[in-house]
C-alpha cells in the first residue's frame, strides 16, 4: 500500500469556500476579501503516524546539510509539499537555540523561562523561516513561466532583509519600500547589500504598505509581505520546531511579540497541525505581546474583542512592531480565542529594561523581544501565569541588528527610559593604580 499524495492548495481563511491552486498568483480571496490560507490534505497527513513524522524529522535535523538541514525543509512536507526540492531556495534558516534563563524564570516565580532565538538565522530575524517559503514558490513559478519580474514588500525593517536576502540567492529582483528613517542602519543596509531596488519614502510602514499593495496588483510585481500566507507556512515552523526542542511537550504559555500579526497567526497554525496530528497531545496557551504606543490588537482584547480600529501607530523602540493596523488581525483573534490566549503591552521603559535583564543572563535581545519579555514579567506579576508554569519566548530577531537601541540604553539617553541596569564603560587613565581600584569590589 502507498501513501496518499500530499497536496496543498489556498482556500479563503474566511471559509466562504474559494479555493485556488498554490500556483496562481493570489494574495486575497477575490469572492469577499479575506486573507487566504494555505489549506493541507490533512486526511492523507494523518495517514503517516505521528511516531513516524518524528522520526523522519528528527533524521533530517541531525544533518546540516541543506535543505534537509533547514529548520523549515526538513520539514517540508507539511510546508509546500509539491514544491520540486530542485526549486527550494535556502540559506540555512531555522534550526535554532531555545536558550533558557533561569536566573529570570526564577526571580518571577516560573517553572522555566526560555527564549527561541529566531534571530540566530542568515539575515538575523525569524522572517527567514517564512522568506525562504515564498521566494522558494516564486523560483518555482518563474519556471513554469509564470510572468513575474520581481518581488516586493513594504517592511519594518527585517522582511526587507530576509526578502532581499533570498532573492539574491534565487537570482530574482527584489524592490523594497522603507519608511524614511524608521528603521535601523543594520536593516537598511542588508537590502542594500543584497542588492535589491530600495525605495526609502516619506511615510510610515502603513504608508509604505498602501503603496507597495497598489504598485504589486497591477504589474509583474510579486508582493512578498505577511499578508501572503506562503509565508506564514515557513513561519509556522518556528512553534513546531519549538514543540521539538521540548521533545514534542510544549510549554504552558508561548509569548510572541505581534505587529502586522502574522507571526502570531503562524504560531497557532503550527500548533494546531501538531495536535490535529497528534504530535502533541496538549494546547498550550498564547500571549501576544505589543508595544503601549503601537496596541491595536491590546485595544481590541480589553474590548472583547470586537472589530480593529486602525490606529496611528506611536514612535517605539520596538520598530519593527511600530504598526497601527495591522493585516493579520482577524487571523490572530481567530488564533487566541484557540488557544485560550491574551494580549499584553509594554511601555518603552518596560521593553526596555526587559531586554536588558534577559542580556545580563547571556543573550543579547532586540527590542521586540524585549517587548515579549515585558509581558512575561506583568502576567506573571499579576498571576495570569501561574506560579511554576513553563514559558517559551519567541525571540524575533537578533539584537545585534539594533545596536542603536543597546548603546542608548547603556548610555541612557533614550528617551521615555529609566535604565535600571544601565552598565556604561569605566574610563580610566591607563595607569595600574587607578585599574587596580577599579576592580577592588569585584568578588
Ligand atoms: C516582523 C517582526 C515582528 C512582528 O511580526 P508580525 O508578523 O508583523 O506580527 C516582531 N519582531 C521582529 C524583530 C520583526 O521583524
Ligand atoms: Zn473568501
Amino acid at each position: 500500500m502507498t501513501a496518499p499524495a500530499l497536496k496543498a492548495g489556498y482556500a479563503c481563511s474566511e471559509g466562504c469556500g474559494f479555493t485556488a491552486s498554490l500556483w496562481d498568483v493570489v494574495y486575497r480571496c477575490p469572492r469577499c476579501e479575506g486573507l487566504l490560507e494555505v489549506a493541507h490534505d490533512e486526511a492523507a497527513l494523518r495517514a503517516i503516524p505521528a511516531a513516524e513524522w518524528k522520526r523522519r524529522f528528527e533524521s533530517r535535523f541531525a544533518t546540516s546539510r541543506l535543505p534537509d538541514g533547514s529548520g523549515v525543509w526538513g520539514k517540508r512536507e507539511w510546508a509546500l509539499p509539491e514544491l520540486p526540492v530542485e526549486d527550494i531556495v535556502s540559506l540555512g534558516e531555522g534550526r535554532v537555540p531555545l536558550k533558557p534563563l533561569p536566573r529570570m524564570a526564577a526571580e518571577l516565580g516560573l517553572g522555566s523561562l526560555m527564549l527561541k532565538e529566531c534571530g540566530v538565522s542568515p539575515t538575523g530575524s525569524f522572517k527567514d523561516w517564512g522568506m525562504t517559503v515564498l521566494v522558494s514558490a516564486v523560483k518555482h513559478l518563474r519556471s513554469r513561466g509564470t510572468p513575474i519580474r520581481a518581488v516586493a514588500c513594504a517592511s519594518t525593517g527585517d522582511t526587507s532583509a530576509a526578502l532581499s536576502a533570498y532573492a539574491a540567492a534565487a537570482g530574482i529582483p527584489a524592490v523594497v519600500f522603507l519608511p524614511k528613517n524608521k528603521v535601523s542602519l543594520a536593516q537598511l543596509v542588508q537590502p542594500i547589500a543584497n542588492g535589491a531596488r530600495v525605495l526609502s519614502l516619506d511615510t510610515d510602514f502603513d504608508g509604505c504598505m498602501k503603496l507597495v499593495q497598489a504598485v504589486t496588483a497591477d504589474t509583474g510585481l510579486y508582493l512578498a509581505n505577511s499578508m501572503n500566507s506562503l509565508r506564514i507556512e515557513g513561519q509556522k515552523m518556528i512553534a513546531i520546531e519549538l514543540c521539538q526542542d521540548l521533545g514534542w511537550e510544549p510549554p504552558d504559555w508561548i509569548v510572541i511579540p505581534g505587529g502586522n500579526l502574522g507571526n502570531a497567526s503562524a504560531l497557532g497554525r503550527g500548533l494546531d497541525l501538531l495536535f490535529n496530528l497528534g504530535l502533541i497531545t496538549r494546547r498550550p496557551r498564547i500571549a501576544v505581546a505589543q508595544a503601549q504606543r503601537a496596541n491595536p490588537l491590546a485595544r481590541a482584547f480589553r474590548g472583547g474583542f470586537q472589530d480593529l480600529v486602525p490606529m496611528q501607530a506611536g514612535a517605539t523602540l520596538a520598530s519593527a512592531i511600530q504598526i497601527g493596523n495591522p493585516v493579520s488581525f482577524r487571523r490572530a483573534v481567530r488564533m487566541l480565542r484557540a488557544f485560550d490566549g491574551v494580549v499584553e503591552e509594554a511601555t518603552e521603559s518596560e521593553l526596555a529594561n526587559a531586554a536588558a535583564r534577559a542580556d545580563r543572563e547571556g543573550t543579547f535581545a532586540c527590542p521586540q523581544t524585549g517587548v515579549a519579555l515585558a509581558a512575561v514579567e506583568k502576567l506573571a506579576a499579576s498571576g495570569v501565569m501561574a506560579k511554576g508554569a513553563s514559558v517559551a519566548v519567541v525571540a524575533t530577531a537578533h539584537g545585534l541588528k539594533f545596536a542603536d537601541f543597546k548603546v542608548g540604553y547603556h548610555r541612557e539617553t533614550l528617551s521615555d527610559v529609566k535604565a535600571a541596569h544601565a552598565n556604561p564603560p569605566v574610563e580610566l587613565p591607563a595607569d595600574l593604580s587607578a585599574v587596580r581600584e577599579a576592580l577592588k569590589d569585584l568578588g
